[in-house]
């Protein structure tokens, strides 16, 4: 496990600083993967996606903070991240016809006009921008080209020292959850999905390591089933690998013969999993709760040590 650099974070509605952790690399040796879809590891600790500012309480996304700098994790104080940068492509992969239909799209120009940008290469995609819209920039062509983000303008005053004691970007507990999904976190529906799940994660990690006995999410009160019941609509509407999340959802709720339905043979043949690694773990994974609704089992489970 290699560590990154540790970002210093600014909450979006106080601008109060956060620290997070980053790793340039993991792995999953002696991970811990569980029947709802948890995957606790050492050599690769998961990073909050969502998260409650410590100072000000509110609710927020990891991704929509402001990135104020970093440290790097030989370095004793933090430097400021630069105020703005210029977006270049520098060299372009081997499809060169999406590169045209993007940089056209971008620029709002002809793609003849696009043609002749990528003969004279380095490309300046834009110049003096935040970090937010360079990084959306190098989103939509990093899958094609080598897209650099260089420092415009660099401030000289030092990181402030506060940066260094700023408190960790941490998870929120289910309880946390719940609140962000009442109070309108989830702006569309992938975020939803998230949302719901990691309710239903943290809702059971009081029971991962054995010390309080299984209680259903069937007889966890009104709040937990209405959050399960939205969460299997929309699972049901999303991707196919979601069939096996449904079928444990059920089979929390004590719905065995809906667990089995989610996991019909038929649905589960025509599904369309991103690779074949993903289609055969999930199968080992459908196949055991499968086994386990038949069992009228509800109890959540530890599936490996991978
Ligand atoms: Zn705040």
């Amino acid at each position: 496990m290699l560590p990154g650099p540790t970002l210093i974070l600014a909450c979006p509605k106080c601008s109060a600083p956060h620290r997070l952790a980053t790793l340039e690399s993991g792995n999953t040796f002696d991970a811990e993967m569980w029947s709802d879809g948890k995957m606790r590891a050492p050599m690769m600790p998961d990073q909050p996606e969502f998260t409650k500012c410590h100072a000000c309480a509110c609710f927020c996304w990891v991704k929509d903070m402001t990135r104020l700098g970093d440290q790097q994790p030989w370095e004793d104080n933090a430097c400021r991240d630069p105020l703005s940068y210029d977006v270049i492509i520098t060299e372009i992969w081997d499809d060169l016809e999406p590169v045209v239909e993007r940089l056209a799209r971008h620029f709002s120009c002809q793609s003849e006009a696009a043609r002749s940008m990528i003969e004279s290469l380095p490309i300046t995609m834009a110049k003096d921008v935040s970090r937010n819209i360079a990084e959306a920039i190098e989103d939509e062509f990093e899958d094609l080209a080598d897209v650099q983000l260089a420092p415009c303008r660099v401030s000289t005053e030092p990181a402030p020292s506060e940066w260094s004691d700023a408190p960790e970007v941490s998870f929120i507990d289910a309880e946390d959850y719940k609140c962000a999904l009442n109070n309108g976190s989830a702006r569309n529906v992938d975020e939803e999905i998230f949302l719901r799940i990691a309710a239903w994660q943290a809702g059971n990690d009081r029971f991962r390591d054995g010390e309080e006995l299984w209680v259903p999410c069937s007889k966890r009160g009104s709040a937990v089933i209405a959050s399960a019941e939205r969460l299997l609509q929309l699972l049901d509407g999303g991707k196919d690998s979601n069939c096996v999340l449904g079928a444990e959802l059920s089979r929390e709720l004590e719905r065995y013969d809906d667990a089995a339905r989610w996991l019909d043979q038929e649905r589960l043949e025509g599904a369309t999993f991103e690779d074949a690694g993903e289609k055969e773990g999930l199968m080992v994974v459908a196949r055991m709760i499968r086994e386990l609704a038949e069992q009228r089992d509800s109890a959540l489970v530890q599936i490996s040590a991978a």
